[in-house]
């Protein structure tokens, strides 16, 4: 049975460690997906998804029905009510629309003049990115689109983005238009040119989901490449992320915690959103004002935390106030690990909308950790707590997930004391106890370094301890600094 409270987020294709491999590649109209991600799932022996003819096809419907354009509830109704059926062999791509074959017809003028209106209907959008997660499903497919490394598989293997310049896309969507439409379309490359870049203009402009490169996704610009130059191309990647795997398989990632119930492996929770850092730091910015006014709250060490670039936060944790305290406090806006049991619960839409990372604890949560790395490599701040499990906050055990994105990422760490946040929300109580005094200390940034290969189980647990020093001896500092006891280890003389 689904849990409803996190249906929204567990309604996701199975994740890289449980199923095949997926290629997401998107770009603009012309950058030549179509043709190198049919090749490229032909030469894999993968399904092909081409997710623009299912925009086409609801645009089809949506003509055919006298709809307005630019009537979104309207086209949303047709959205719902038509049922898509795109074949998926990438020799002979068709688009079924309640049974019809409209495989020729989406490609008419008519469509490419009215599609970008109706795939920048927020309900469009919701409805198609549903099914095309579910046809993704077990995996073993080249999906190509605009928003599938950033939305509809945001955990995909292998991310390609190409791009190509103006006047080649146009002459190539010419090409196209005559080898495909039936509508013995004559348009020159100049009014191509033109279309497109309206076309790309709207498709980059549209509030929901739009064209958009995925953090992690590789660029390739394929002016003046040949088709088999761009697949050769995909396909070295592809070899890379399935070694990954296989190596992800044998060797876990992540904390060693004892593996739960396999029934729990159903719920999974992912977000969906990548939020945008001016979104996160607004935010931050309300919950520095926000805890200001409720509890009496010093910050020491904030010249600590590197002004540009990646770096991670790591924090002890003893309430479930730090997590929200230090986001706050951070003198940078941060994505924060989070563990998967707070979502389901009224928080969730909010933890997801800002684009925080769940992390699915008791099993290496290797898409999680996949997904920070790729923050960090954007020069972007992320932050964790590294106990794993809210406890006495005295850093006796550090995961390895956090071991892994300091090596593997090469950036630094800034340790986080965190004071007082048991006191103002203790155990039991709704309400936060007002205007408690709460303690934040940043740390002088260290470097983690361990010899081999940061995903092998030995590397990363020398890291971890090397973190889990550091981590102490702040603690113990900040301590000193602030006036409070340092939580001890159990180990610790008395
Ligand atoms: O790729 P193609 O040109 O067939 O896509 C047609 C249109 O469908 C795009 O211009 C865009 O408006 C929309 N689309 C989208 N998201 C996708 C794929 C296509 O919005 N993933």
């Amino acid at each position: 049975m689904t849990d409803t409270r996190t249906a929204h987020l567990a309604d996701r294709p199975a994740q890289p460690a449980e199923r095949e491999l997926v290629i997401a590649v998107d770009g603009p109209s012309g950058a030549g997906k179509s043709t190198v991600s049919r090749g490229a799932a032909e030469r894999l022996g993968l399904r092909y998804l081409d997710t623009g003819s299912m925009y086409r096809a609801i645009t089809r419907r949506v003509l055919d029905a006298g709809v307005d354009v630019n009537d979104p509830a309207a086209v949303a109704a047709v959205a719902a009510a038509v049922r898509l059926e795109p074949g998926t062999d990438p020799a002979r791509p068709t688009i079924h629309a309640d049974g019809q074959d409209l495989t020729h017809a989406v490609r008419s003028p008519e469509v490419t003049d009215a599609v970008s209106a109706v795939s920048a209907v927020p309900a469009v959008r919701a409805c198609m990115v549903e099914q095309q997660r579910q046809i993704i499903g077990a995996g073993g497919i080249v999906v190509e689109g605009r928003d599938i490394g950033t939305t509809v598989a945001p955990d995909a293997d292998v991310k390609v983005y190409l791009v190509a310049d103006a006047g080649k896309r146009a002459q190539r969507r010419t090409l196209e238009l005559r080898s495909t439409s039936d509508h013995d379309d004559q348009t020159s490359a100049a009014a191509t040119e033109e279309a497109l870049s309206r076309r790309d203009a709207l498709d980059s402009g549209r509030a929901a989901s739009p064209l958009a490169r995925a953090a992690d996704a590789v660029q390739i610009d394929t002016t003046t490449m040949s088709v088999d130059e761009v697949i050769d191309a995909i396909l070295e990647l592809a070899k890379g992320a399935d070694g990954e795997r296989q190596q992800a398989s044998a060797e876990p990632v992540g904390p060693a915690e004892p593996v739960q119930p396999s029934g729990s492996r159903a719920r999974l929770v992912r977000s969906r959103w990548r939020a945008h850092p001016r979104l996160i730091r607004a935010m931050s910015r309300f919950g520095w004002w926000l805890f200001h006014r409720v509890f009496r709250v010093r910050v020491f060490g904030a010249e600590h935390v590197p002004s540009t670039g990646p770096v991670l936060l790591a924090g002890n944790h003893t309430s479930f106030l730090d997590g929200p305290v230090v986001f706050g406090m951070s003198p940078r806006a941060a994505v924060f690990f989070i563990k998967s049991e707070l979502y389901g619960g009224p928080l969730d839409r909010a933890l997801d909308w800002l684009g925080q990372i769940p992390i699915n604890r008791g099993r290496p949560d290797r898409p999680a950790l996949k997904r920070g790395l790729a923050l960090l490599a954007d020069g972007q701040a992320v932050g964790m707590f590294p106990e794993g499990s809210r406890g006495s906050g005295d850093l006796s055990n550090v995961q390895h997930g956090i071991a892994y994105l300091a090596l593997k990422a090469d950036c630094p760490v800034v340790p986080v004391a965190c004071f007082g946040t048991v006191d103002a929300l203790p155990m039991g109580r709704r309400l936060p106890k007002w205007k408690t005094r709460v303690d934040v200390v940043f740390g002088p940034t260290f470097t983690v370094r361990a010899d081999g290969d940061p995903s092998a189980r030995r590397t990363s647990a020398e890291a971890a301890e090397q973190i889990r020093q550091h981590l102490r001896e702040h603690l113990t500092a900040a301590a000193e600094l602030t006036g409070r006891p340092a939580p001890q280890p159990p180990d610790a003389a008395p």
